[in-house]
């Protein structure tokens, strides 16, 4: 229901929230900000100067650097979008300082929403699926919040599964809302109307050619495709997905553990519309992991595992087309290292999962 909130204007084409009018994009960004929350969005965007060659790849590869958010990911952007509806239009539930703001998550829309809710005076309890790793939940305990792990194992539709057991603390929890990332609208839009505009506006006269974006509740691919679709028709947007993930579709419904985090799911988010992917990859943790660590190396892009993910299946998508030197190829960089100190930057980490063996 949420979801239908954002729609599209039939004769323009153009999606827009009933509701809530935003400022219009901005490219400038004051010399002095009120508070941190100011420093979401407007990130980065950088041209890999090594890492596509020593690939054997010809066209211009550009990154995105979403770790350079203020809460260090791309879902900084939607925490702050989602509260911001909630307290406009008090819809999915009413906002005022004091309300427990009760999230499921693969860790960094918790992330978001503790840095939204420690500046804006909100109580916060996340819960998050037990493969995800220590940094985020310190992150998140750091900045006021509590967390509750929950089995990897358990369906989404289970009781047990983040997504189950934040719906029961709500219905516990006086004056608490699920602002509900796998449906709020604020998700996608949050990408539509800003980090898109942000790509779009970087380019400046260089045609994108190529989009390539990993998903997990699918707002970030959903969002910035149907903005690049609107005002490049041309351009090809390539989905990442991990085996053991069913959003790339119902071929590969074997759902299987990966360590990968924050992208795949073994449901349909009602954030995902698949009709913006031209293509879907998919990907493997060993690739993942060993191409963040040759951006972070290479390149000093301080990226996470994600990243490496939609870096490593963008660059053979590249090969396979054959791009020319003169194409341009954008890949959106979800989240930093500072969530993985302890996994894929330690190479005891790897070792044990085979990871590094050639
Ligand atoms: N990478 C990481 C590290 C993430 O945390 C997320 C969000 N779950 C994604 C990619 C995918 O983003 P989205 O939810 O917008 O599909």
């Amino acid at each position: 229901k949420l979801a239908g909130e954002w729609t599209q204007d039939p004769k323009t084409k153009k999606w827009s929230h009933s509701a809530v009018e935003f400022n219009k994009f901005n490219p400038e960004r004051p010399l002095v900000l009120d508070t941190v929350l100011d420093a979401i969005g407007k990130t980065p965007l950088v041209k890999l100067q090594h890492v596509p060659k020593n690939h054997g790849v010809k066209c211009n590869v550009y990154v995105k650097c979403e770790y350079l958010n203020a809460g260090g990911s791309t879902k900084d952007r939607i925490a702050m979008r989602m509260v911001d509806i909630a307290e406009k239009t008090g819809k999915p539930g009413k906002l005022v300082p004091g309300v427990t703001l009760i999230e499921p998550t693969s860790g960094n829309t918790g992330i978001g929403l503790s840095l939204v809710s420690a500046v804006r005076g909100y109580k916060c309890i996340i819960t998050m699926p037990k493969k995800m790793s220590k940094e985020k939940s310190l992150a998140m305990a750091s900045l006021g919040s509590t967390i509750i792990r929950t089995p990897n194992e358990a369906a989404f539709d289970s009781p047990h599964s983040h997504i189950g057991v934040a719906l029961r603390l709500k219905s516990e929890i006086k004056d608490s809302v699920v602002l509900d990332q796998y449906c709020n609208p604020g998700n996608p839009m949050a990408h539509y109307e800003q980090t898109a505009e942000e790509i779009l506006h970087d380019m400046g006269d260089k045609k994108i050619d190529m989009l390539v974006l990993t998903a997990g509740t699918g707002g970030t691919v959903t969002g910035i495709s149907r903005k690049i679709h609107e005002r490049v028709p041309t351009a090809k947007v390539v989905g990442v997905d991990p085996h053991g993930s069913v959003l790339a579709g119902a071929h590969d419904s074997d759902v299987d553990f990966y360590e990968v985090e924050g992208i795949g799911y073994d449901f349909l988010p009602g954030t995902l519309d698949t009709n913006v992917v031209d293509y879907w990859a998919k990907s493997h943790d060993k690739e993942s992991f060993l191409m963040a660590r040759e951006l972070i190396r290479t390149e000093g892009i301080l990226c996470g595992g994600s990243s490496g993910c939609a870096v490593h299946y963008a660059l053979q998508e590249c090969k396979e087309l054959n791009l020319p030197e003169d194409a341009n190829v954008v890949i959106l960089l979800p989240d930093g290292i500072r969530n993985y100190i302890t996994k894929f930057l330690d190479d005891d980490w790897m070792n044990e999962r085979h990871f590094l063996e050639v």
